[in-house]
């Protein structure tokens, strides 16, 4: 056991706060102080929850001879030995042994990039202690510890609430109810069902909205939740759509080809040849036809796609994502933060109608500056911008935050939310509320005039101020005072500047070129919205309110939606309808956001995305993907290599089926047409290893081809076998077939011996394959003019493969196992040849259907 409980945990919920504390022994205050931490932290361990490890090194190696396939091989091997041929026996083991032990390190890759990804989102949690609230890892919490909670935030500990201000908890993962629970302090009876326990809050479960503060009492595997492993944020391995088709695609080939390998055997046998090398032929066939590495390859590419983009600032939690991502067609972005840097200073002040700077606020606005000190919950360098830039203002005027705060302590508190875009907090007999300034004037009746007069509000004037500094691009908070019995006073406007982010604006350009729909949707104005989007490049046109929303008419929505690309004063329900509208118009949709309110669109979208530095733990939990930075240009990033790694998919499918195919198909024919087999099936076997791994899965590592945000996204609905990827995998396979028997042919026309014809058959077959990667490179544009950077991988394959040929050929113990003889120069030019010739032919295709596709009868083609 590796983390605490305290005596009788199990009733805090019965206790009042005061005994919970005591038993606790902390001051729910000022918490617990730092070495009676570090001393407790020892005592009950971090606050983790432990998961069972998954299956051994040793059973995930054994897994990999759990293959129907390799069942056939060994059979084949038996057979093989039985009869007499000991030699080749040895080298189907050997074949299947490197298959297990290059599947291992494969799959052992693969889990280590994905595991590595769900530590890397630190979750964090505000604790108080020696007085002061700080923000520590939550594996660091300990029983005692005093835990500062508010919406959005996941419960990092199972504790008991000493204080709460309107806080409601979705304790679904723990219950299974799905209405968020109201909280409060009171004891309730000891033998309350968890989901009755209104003074308690457990790990894992998500604050909805309001704040509290909590005792800890129970920590890591302790807790409610300590068992249920599924909540331990670990990024899921799910099959994705793709591989699940490929999976699928490789079942039905593998039928197909065993049905043709039966065939051949039969028809073998009939005609004469002695069964058991009937037998280890076809099994030769099967096992060269059948493209086996085909899922492990494509989880490999995706997982390299998930390391690529966690260098770029994306996470992402769910493997799907890497794939969806090359699709996508419309990004939804947030604005603050995301395109803006969210760093906020309020450039300006205003009040009855006309703008005062800053500096002369302090005089005549005073109470405004007060207000935005008082109603606040930030620190200078800490807590929202926002707020932050309110405390930034009231000191660039010469006022003392925190002579102000003690001046008027706080007695309580109605927290922002989105949807009321207001806060207010109560100071004994004066309450202050800042917000939206339509929110806040639509509450008011008299606004103050600098100097003190208070007066009637002037709506027109405020509008049009209001609109001068929205139209600047600035964020506007209007302030009012509220006193009992009396009507609420505008106090004023503080406007702040928020600079866009450089690196916003270059990757809104490239999305734009890249056919991608880029859409901003904010809770902010209407006129800073259209500001902001003029500055990052945004063609702003027509803004949409959440107002207009609610009032288009069903027909209308989604062609509007569509067409707009500034959404403002959206409300996060909105942005689920917002998504709905974009994907019954086939877009794929990526779209952020950050608060807890946004959870639900962000699970709808096809791409949810989630702030890494400043969202919620509501939101990243229902994201697919998590930005470190927050920054835009980081979804951008992030599509450009899902493009990649669809790319590199298909370049790898577009690799391997003419390999398998054409290794089936010398077998075949030969099988057909009585002739000697120009490659017998223990080299069939060495081929089929060594360019599978050596040359094909170098196509995982390559790197993103150049100009791929040049080209529009991939239709949605367009299949992996596009009609492009048959023609170019039916041609190779041809090429190889013709190859491989032409080259043995002449050689044993010249007189060679049967062993050095086929040497050069192998090497022929190899030449043209490691010809064909060159080729794969790009698939549609000749290698030549897109030759891309980054060839190290490309290069040691092709290096490695080399030299493994030339041990088959020169090293008389490969001789005699693989039966293979040394050859000549001339059957080296041979190779060479067919190299060059098949590589030729690989890029004249690539030309001609350039050609063909960029006139006006190929865009109709595309069209349809
Ligand atoms: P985005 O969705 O692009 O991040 P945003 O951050 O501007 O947009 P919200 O944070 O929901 O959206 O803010 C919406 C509006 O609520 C703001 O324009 C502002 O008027 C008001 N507002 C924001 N923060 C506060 C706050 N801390 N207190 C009071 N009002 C606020």
């Amino acid at each position: 056991m590796n983390a605490g409980t305290v005596t009788g945990a199990a009733e805090f919920h019965a206790l009042p706060v005061a005994a919970a504390a005591e038993r606790l022994g902390v001051d729910p205050a000022r918490g617990l102080n730092s070495e009676e931490a570090e001393a407790r932290l020892g005592r009950y361990g971090d606050n983790v929850v432990r998961v069972p490890a998954g299956p051994g090194p040793i059973r995930r190696f054994l897994a990999q001879f759990h293959n129907p396939l390799i069942y056939v091989l060994l059979l084949a091997g038996v057979v093989t030995w039985v009869f007499g041929g000991h030699v080749d026996a040895g080298v189907i083991a050997g074949v299947v042994l490197l298959n297990a032990v290059v599947g291992f390190v494969q799959e052992s890759r693969a889990q280590r990039a994905l595991e590595a990804l769900s530590k890397m989102v630190p979750v964090e949690t505000t604790v108080v202690r020696d007085g002061v609230p700080q923000r520590v890892p939550a594996a660091r919490l300990v029983p005692g510890d005093v835990v500062e909670l508010a919406a959005g935030d996941r419960v990092p500990a199972d504790v008991r609430l000493a204080e709460v201000h309107l806080a409601e908890v979705d304790e679904s993962a723990l219950t299974g109810e799905s209405v968020p629970v109201v909280k409060a302090t009171e004891p309730v009876s000891p033998s309350a069902p968890v989901a009755d326990r209104a003074g308690c809050a457990y790990s894992g479960t998500l604050v909805t909205r309001g704040q509290a503060r909590g005792l800890v009492t129970a920590t890591g595997g302790e807790t409610q939740l300590g068992g249920i492993q599924h909540l331990v944020a670990t990024a899921e391995v799910v099959p994705t759509p793709l591989t699940r088709k490929l999976a699928r695609f490789s079942r039905q080939l593998s039928v197909v080809i065993v049905v043709v390998a039966a065939a051949a055997f039969v028809l073998g046998v009939l005609r004469g040849s002695p069964a058991p090398e009937m037998f280890t032929a076809v099994v030769a066939l099967a096992v060269g036809a059948i493209p086996e590495g085909l899922p492990a390859a494509v989880a490999i590419v995706l997982a390299i796609g998930v390391v690529r983009m966690s260098r770029r600032g994306a996470i992402v939690r769910h493997l799907p994502a890497v794939e969806t991502l090359g699709g996508t067609t419309v990004i939804c972005t947030d604005k603050t933060g995301t395109l803006t840097r969210n760093r906020m200073t309020v450039t300006t002040l205003a009040a009855a109608g006309s703008p005062v700077p800053v500096a002369e606020a302090g005089e005549t606005l005073r109470e405004c500056l007060v207000a935005g000190v008082l109603c606040n919950d930030a620190e200078l360098e800490e807590g929202d911008p926002t707020e932050s830039a309110l405390l930034g203002s009231a000191i660039a005027a010469g006022l003392d935050p925190a002579a102000i705060r003690a001046a008027a302590p706080r007695t309580d508190t109605v927290p922002f939310e989105s949807e009321t875009r207001t806060m207010t907090t109560f100071h004994g007999e004066v309450a202050y509320l800042k917000g939206a300034v339509e929110e806040v004037a639509a509450r008011c009746e008299a606004e103050l005039v600098p100097g003190g007069e208070v007066r009637p509000i002037d709506r027109d004037a405020l509008d049009r101020v209001h609109g001068s500094l929205t139209a600047r691009g600035l964020r506007v908070l209007a302030f009012a005072r509220v006193t009992p019995g009396a009507a609420p006073v505008l106090l004023g406007l503080q406007a702040m500047h928020d600079p866009p982010r450089p690196e916003a604006v270059t990757a809104v350009a490239a999305c734009r070129s890249a056919g991608i729909d880029v859409k901003m949707i904010t809770g902010d104005h209407a006129g800073t919205a259209r500001a902001i989007a003029g500055e990052v490049g945004l063609a702003s046109g027509r803004v949409l309110t959440g107002a207009d929303l609610a009032s288009l008419p069903d027909e209308q929505f989604d062609d509007a939606v569509a067409a707009t690309q500034v959404f403002a004063r959206v409300s996060p329900g909105q942005k689920l309808q917002l998504v709905q509208a974009l994907q019954r118009r086939g877009h794929v949709v990526a779209m952020t956001g950050d608060g807890v309110n946004d959870a639900p669109a962000l699970r709808r979208a096809d791409i949810g995305v989630a702030m890494g530095a400043g969202g919620t733990d509501a939101a990243r939990q229902a994201a697919d993907m998590v930005l470190t930075d927050d920054d835009f240009a980081s979804i951008e990033a992030a599509v450009r290599v899902g493009r990649g790694v669809f790319d590199n998919l298909r370049k790898f499918i577009a690799w391997t089926l003419p390999a398998n195919i054409g290794e089936g198909m010398v077998v075949l024919v030969a099988i057909l047409l009585g002739a000697t087999l120009p490659i017998v099936p223990v080299q069939i076997l060495w081929i089929n290893m060594t360019t599978a791994v050596f040359l094909g899965l170098t196509l995982a590592f390559e790197p993103t081809e150049r100009g791929i945000m040049g080209r529009p996204p991939r239709p949605p609905d367009r299949p992996l076998f596009t009609g492009s990827l048959l023609r170019r995998v039916v041609l190779v396979s041809l090429l190889l077939v013709v190859a491989a028997f032409g080259a043995f042919r002449l050689q044993l026309g010249l007189g060679a011996s049967l062993a050095e014809a086929r040497t050069t058959a192998i090497n022929v077959f190899v030449g043209v394959q490691a010809a064909y990667l060159l080729g794969c490179r790009s698939l549609d544009r000749p290698v030549v003019c897109a030759w891309p950077g980054h060839s190290r991988m490309f290069l040691l394959g092709i290096g490695l493969t080399a030299g493994l040929q030339l041990l088959l050929t020169y090293v008389p113990v490969m001789n005699s196992w693989f039966h293979t003889a040394p050859i000549g120069l001339v059957s080296w030019l041979w190779v060479l040849g067919a190299a060059v010739v098949a590589f030729a032919v690989v890029e004249a295709d690539k030309l001609l259907w350039s050609r063909l596709s960029t006139g006006p009868a190929a865009a109709r083609r595309r069209n349809r």
